[in-house]
């Protein structure tokens, strides 16, 4: 995977079968799937992959709970199908978590236990695990800091947990093994249309150059998530609005505020919302709010009222109370929500179940889905293509395809940090015993090391600081301060490695900086 040979690639004109534009979940798992039908494939991301929402969920891979309460059971099916499914095709990076639901009224275990039965059922073979009644004294003991007073039982299920990002620097590596032309921070800057408007290219900007490229292709496929009002800009030429953004945030703490294996899931918070708390590489991941924003940003900032709501809701659930100087990391990300067609008409949520649409252009779009689902998404993009574009009838084949990393048959080691790197685990110890100065410790707190870093440069694509911090190691996410401290180390990494020199590590690091600001709360920030 290496950016230098993607971008040779262009050098050649050719019409492409498949654009995409956007390297999310949807658009990276559009380009494993239309490259390993067999078409020629190319995928153009503006910035890195999993930039945009796709580095800010939940880190859940589940049927929805929620959607269950809310009797939406198709939608439940077909996500805890592709859970079982992503369990298999990326074993090295899905978890089996178990949850706790704690109950504070007497029908609340009855009730929880009785739908998440049902959950089990809907799963069939592809179940995790069963869900099960339990006391209050094994409520206690799975969940050893949970507010005891009014305790009066708990249910425990199974769903899957991941690294959302992770998962999408894999995508990108198995595009590319199936033969997909894979490039980060590219962007599309303007649609090429025939004399009849049929969409028939895209023109990108290499951001790291500024060179444009003129890309043919006989489909185009838009997968920017919050960011398709722009695109549908540029191909309707009349600006209207297609999603709202609607923002949730993430709050991390650390372990010792939920010293359990098992997350916590509350079903109904004072605003209606489900909140969990999940542990995550070492830390507890706590969200999410549900807030219309005005503007798609790339760096959505959390806002005082999501912050105070989060940590209050974990407040009033856990014995160590978490405060705001022990908020380790901020994430908010943008779920696009559909615009209302008319004034008055009120924003409908699209972000679960997906939606497909063709312009007159030609043009498809895709937004909303799940994470979960990414698989089954691009899957129906791809056919939506095949039937309106006459590309040839072949058939998907992902449905069983192993995604980069993942060993068949083999439990992976949660317990090493390496895990994430499945297969590519034995090539990273390697390096370390190859270039033994890279056995050091990116920053004393963490196991990162300096070989994860060169590993990130040389074999994931990784050109800026923030591409390593943010979505190779995740340092970011986890603490934002120790990212910060971590950056001037990994500023010159790459400048060793790309061959860049001083005036350019100063402007990464001031430009790191002031994205690292907005994960931590603002009495925090840096100057
Ligand atoms: C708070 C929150 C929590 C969530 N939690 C979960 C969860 O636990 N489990 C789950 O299954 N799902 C979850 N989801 C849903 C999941 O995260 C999304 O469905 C998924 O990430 C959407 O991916 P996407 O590809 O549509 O968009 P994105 O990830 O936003 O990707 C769009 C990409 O397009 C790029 N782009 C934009 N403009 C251009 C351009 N002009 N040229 C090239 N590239 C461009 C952007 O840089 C971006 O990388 C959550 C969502 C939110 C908001």
């Amino acid at each position: 995977m290496n950016r230098f040979e993607q971008l040779k690639k262009l050098e050649h004109p050719q019409i492409w079968d498949i654009l995409i534009i956007g390297g999310g979940a949807n658009g990276l798992g559009t380009a494993v799937d239309a490259g390993s039908r067999g078409f020629k494939t190319i995928l153009l991301e503006a910035v890195d992959f999993a930039k945009g929402t796709s580095s800010r969920s939940t880190k859940l891979v589940h049927g929805g709970v929620r959607y269950l309460e809310q009797g939406n059971l198709s939608l439940v099916i077909e996500a805890l199908m592709e859970r079982g499914l992503l369990a298999k095709n990326a074993s090295h990076l899905v978890k089996n978590q178990s949850f706790v639901i704690p109950n504070y009224t007497w029908w609340g275990g009855y009730f929880y236990t009785i739908g998440l039965k049902i959950y089990d059922l809907l799963a069939g073979k592809l179940s995790l695990g069963n869900s099960t009644y339990l006391s209050k004294e094994k409520t206690i003991e799975l969940l050893p800091t949970i507010v005891k007073k009014g305790l009066k039982s708990g249910v425990l299920y199974h769903d899957g947990q991941f690294d959302d990002a992770r998962l999408a620097i894999n995508l990108a590596q198995t595009a590319i093994e199936k033969g997909a032309c894979v490039i980060n921070h590219i962007k599309v800057i303007d649609l090429l249309k025939d004399n009849s408007s049929q969409i028939i290219g895209v023109v990108a900007q290499d951001q790291q150059t500024m060179q444009t490229f003129e890309i043919k292709a006989k489909t185009i496929i838009n997968a920017t998530g919050v960011f398709t009002n722009s695109i549908m800009k540029m191909n309707d030429k009349v600006y209207k609005k297609y999603i709202v953004p609607s923002q949730g945030i993430h709050l991390v703490f650390d372990k010792s505020f939920l010293p359990s294996n098992s997350a916590l899931m509350i079903p109904k918070t004072s605003d209606g919302r489900v909140l969990f708390a999940v542990p995550w590489h070492d830390k507890i991941v706590v969200g999410t709010t549900d807030t219309l924003v005005k503007k798609s940003e790339l760096e959505p900032i959390a806002l005082e009222d999501e912050v105070d709501f989060v940590l209050e809701t974990a407040q009033r659930f856990l014995t160590k109370k978490p405060a705001r100087a022990d908020v380790l990391s901020v994430f908010a990300g943008l779920r696009p929500l559909a615009a209302p067609e008319e004034k008055g008409q009120s924003t409908k949520e699209v972000s679960r179940s997906h939606k497909i649409i063709v312009s007159e252009t030609g043009l498809i779009t895709i937004t909303g889905g799940k994470w979960t689902t990414y698989r089954k998404i691009a899957e129906d993009i791809v056919n939506k293509a095949i039937k309106t574009h006459g590309l040839p009838n072949y058939k998907c084949v992902t449905e069983h395809l192993a995604i980069h990393g993942n060993k068949k048959n083999s439990v992976a080691d949660f317990e090493n940090h390496l895990f994430v790197y499945g297969t590519d685990r034995i090539a990273i110890l390697q390096l370390q015993e190859n270039e033994p100065e890279l056995n050091e410790k990116l920053h004393p707190n963490y196991n990162y090391t300096l070989a994860e870093v060169v590993w990130a440069i040389r074999e994931e694509m990784a050109t800026t600081v923030e591409d390593v911090l943010a979505r190779r190691v995740r340092l970011l996410f986890l603490d934002a301060r120790a990212a910060i401290a971590s950056a001037d180390t990994v500023a010159r990494l790459l400048a060793k490695e790309l061959e860049h020199d001083e005036g350019w590590i100063q402007n990464q690091l001031s430009e790191f900086k002031t994205v690292a600001n907005g994960y931590l709360l603002k009495e925090f920030r840096v100057l």
